[in-house]
């Protein structure tokens, strides 16, 4: 390998706006096999809205203060919807972030749990009458919440993301270049299908939580592939950092930028398949 031309490499990535830490980095991206993206704020723009909410006033106003002390997307959603439609906030007593579940929090003498139905089954809460609902937001790509109080099912609060313009673009170029692509989410199963089928991605690992998506990282390559991992969360950096190469996605957070190989700006998913392209040039110049 000729310094001279992974510097050359290097520079051209960069002007695109793929920023590698390192030439080594440069040199080992086109032997990737497989790409594995995140979907919350990596296929998506990771800017969700409330598209639904069931349920009484009472209930969204405890919603939404409950929400408040969390730092999630989707907290940030609901906490904007309410704000839009001028609803008090209640003060809250006691809040508490269950990763890959959701929320639980106290407001005077209700105790308010938000998420999904692993986090009801936690708690013993029957929420078979949201079922219906639930899956229909689902089937829409939408990230439903269950809402208990005190114990009991009180709503349901539905929430859509929009994918970005380019990601159907940048997985049909991916898997021309010969590679595999596969999705890879904390969300449900069927929410995660939605927004695959949306994008063109066929193998969808969802319902992960967060300290698994690294073990998932590593079965992959266990199957012998070389692996490009791309996120943009706290939760993903362990797995930006097992992965062949890690790709960050720029508007993303510091530690996910910190843990990656590579930093992809703007989050423009299209400088994927353009630093695999980048990466081939410069192995032939080499040789
Ligand atoms: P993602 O990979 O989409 O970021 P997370 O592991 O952060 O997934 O969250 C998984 C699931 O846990 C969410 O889809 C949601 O159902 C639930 N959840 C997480 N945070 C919250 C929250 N603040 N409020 C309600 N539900 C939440
Ligand atoms: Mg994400």
């Amino acid at each position: 390998a000729t310094p001279t031309s992974i510097m050359v490499g290097t520079g051209r990535a960069a002007e695109d706006g793929i920023l590698f830490k390192g030439g080594e980095h440069l040199e080992r991206t086109h032997e990737l096999e497989a790409i594995v993206l995140d979907k919350t704020g990596t296929i998506t723009k990771g800017k969700p809205e409330v598209t639904e909410f069931i349920g009484n006033e009472e209930t969204l106003k405890l919603l939404a203060s409950a929400e408040k002390g969390s730092e999630h997307p989707l907290a940030e959603a609901i906490v904007a919807y309410a704000t839009e439609n001028s609803l008090p906030f209640l003060e809250v007593d006691a809040f508490n972030a269950i990763p890959g579940r959701g929320i639980e929090a106290t407001v005077g003498e209700k105790q308010i749990l938000v998420g999904n139905r692993k986090l009801m089954r936690d708690h013993q809460v029957n929420a078979v009458d949201a079922e219906e609902a639930m899956a229909q937001f689902e089937i829409e790509g939408k990230t439903a919440m269950l809402i208990a109080i005190n114990g009991e099912y009180r709503g349901v609060v539905a929430v859509a993301d929009t994918i970005k313009e380019t990601a159907p673009e940048a997985i049909k170029q991916l898997k021309e270049q010969g590679l595999e692509v596969i999705m890879l989410t904390g969300d449900n199963e069927r929410t995660a299908q939605a927004i695959a089928k949306q994008v063109g991605i066929d193998t969808v690992i969802a319902s992960v939580l967060p300290e698994e998506k690294a073990d998932k990282v590593k079965e992959i390559q266990l199957r012998g592939k070389k692996v490009g991992m791309v996120g943009d969360g706290v939760n993903d950096a362990p797995a930006l950092a097992i992965a062949d190469i890690g790709i960050a996605i720029g508007t993303g957070t510091e530690v996910a930028i910190e843990a990656a190989d590579v930093t992809i700006l703007g989050g423009e998913l299209l400088l994927i398949p353009k630093a695999i392209k980048i990466s081939h040039a410069t192995i032939r110049n080499i040789r």
